[in-house]
């Protein structure tokens, strides 16, 4: 029988990391080597497994960053871009490979992953949900395949809390209906629409926001045609699609070499 891989989870007490602790105790494949949480945080020194609500894993969160990665064949990073930083410079004196989760970054910040990336092998991607990233490959294909006779619209929903609209990954979304229609998304895009706006241009990929209650996160692609619509959707109930997905991309990347993969390459959706 194969060991099971040894998984260190980074920012282990947010809304992702207990996700990720929850969902390493109870994989057969993995075991949680290290949950990392920033010096001062409430959560250093308990049981991560009881943290979840889980019985005892042995393994405390803990703030020691270098000795956590050291000890684990691969980890997941959901913190903070300065903190996937921190753990970048760890993972790559270490050799470790890193799945990265974290959003945000600034353009200065994407080009030190990439370098990283060099020596490790990481895989970065905005939403790990497996369902979004398939939807993302059909939306392509629908798209190239419709062509400029059907409308594209994107609506999404999200809970009262989300700050920013429309949310990344309904911009992926139009990401990926403009590469279908060999369109550029900058310059096609149309965030909302009020008062006098005119008859809709053939060419325009439309965003529409919604916001409320606890939707953890719901997004339609809408291809509008004459007699027909083409509807492609997808619907988060809760965070352990994210979560499932960054631990098959961290199965995944043991092994590989390093390199910039995204879950596109994950799933083997790149063809
Ligand atoms: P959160 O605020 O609940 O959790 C972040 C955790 O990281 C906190 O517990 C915080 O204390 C910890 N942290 C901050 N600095 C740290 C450090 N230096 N060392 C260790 N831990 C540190 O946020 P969240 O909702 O869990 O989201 C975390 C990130 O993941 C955000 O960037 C979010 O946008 C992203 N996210 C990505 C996906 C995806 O599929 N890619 C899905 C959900 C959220």
């Amino acid at each position: 029988m194969t060991q099971p891989l040894s998984v260190a989870i980074l920012g282990a007490s947010g809304r992702m990391g207990r996700a990720l602790v929850d969902a390493t105790l109870r994989n057969d494949r993995l075991t949680l080597s290290g949950a990392v949480e920033r010096s001062g945080n409430p959560s250093i020194g308990i049981d991560a497994g009881v943290m979840v609500g889980q019985s005892a894993s042995g393994v405390p969160v803990s703030d020691q960053l270098s000795e956590v990665i050291r000890a684990a064949a691969v980890v997941v990073d959901f913190t903070a871009p300065g903190a996937t930083l921190a753990a970048l410079e760890a993972c790559t004196a270490a050799g470790t490979p890193i799945v990265i989760g974290t959003t945000g970054f600034t353009p200065e910040q994407k080009l030190l992953i990439a370098q990283a990336a060099q020596s490790i092998p990481l895989c970065i991607a905005a939403n790990y949900a497996i369902g979004v990233n398939v939807a993302l490959k059909l939306v392509e294909l629908a798209a190239r395949t419709l062509g400029s006779d059907y409308d594209v619209e994107i609506v999404e929903a999200h809970h009262r809390h989300k700050v920013d609209a429309p949310s990344g990954t309904a911009l992926a979304f139009g990401e990926a209906a403009a590469a279908g229609l060999d369109r550029d998304l900058l310059s096609n895009a149309v965030y909302g629409r009020e008062g006098q706006t005119g008859a809709r241009k053939r060419e325009t990929i439309g965003f529409a926001t919604v916001r409320g209650g606890d939707v953890v996160g719901d997004h339609t692609v809408l291809f509008l045609g004459d007699g027909e619509r083409l509807e492609i959707a997808h619907r988060a109930t809760n965070r352990a699609n994210f979560a499932n997905g960054a631990l098959r991309a961290a199965a995944w990347l043991v092994g590989k070499p390093a390199g910039l993969y995204s879950m596109r390459d994950v799933l083997s959706l790149n063809d």
